[in-house]
């Protein structure tokens, strides 16, 4: 079953939310990172400035925020498909990813199947597969 209008609406408004949520925490690591350098830095003048995304990134994974990070990759990848009208596709066989499934993530790129197929090649023995991606 493709997923109905309804559907992709509610789904849409997950992903905006969760994205919302994800930019303030990545942006509250960002600010903690920054002034623990800051309070290294005691003495010397911060420059106020010259703030680039590179120096933002350089935060952030200063942070541990990588995990953040890659689920906001993934939720801007979905808001790419939203808008492509490809969403809800798989990307291994191009079947569909089914409601639920992305209910539980809105972010999946793989249906059911691929996703257990991925898990079964890329699991590093003795690790949990992670059935949330
Ligand atoms: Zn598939």
């Amino acid at each position: 079953m493709a997923l109905t209008p309804q559907q992709t609406q509610e789904l849409q408004k997950t992903i905006e939310q969760r994205r919302a949520a994800l930019l303030g925490e990545l942006r509250e690591g960002a600010e903690r990172a920054r002034n623990d350098r800051f309070e290294d830095l005691a003495g010397a003048a911060p420059d106020p400035g010259d703030e680039s995304v590179a120096t933002l990134i350089g935060d952030l994974n200063h942070a541990d925020m990588g995990r953040d990070l890659s689920e906001l990759r993934g939720l801007e990848a979905a808001r790419g498909r939203l808008r492509e009208g490809t969403y809800g596709t798989c990307d291994e066989c191009g079947g569909e990813i089914g409601y639920e499934r992305l209910r539980a993530n809105p972010a999946a790129t793989r249906c059911v199947e691929c996703q257990r197929v991925y898990e079964k090649t890329h699991a590093e023995p003795g690790s949990t597969p992670r059935s949330s991606l």
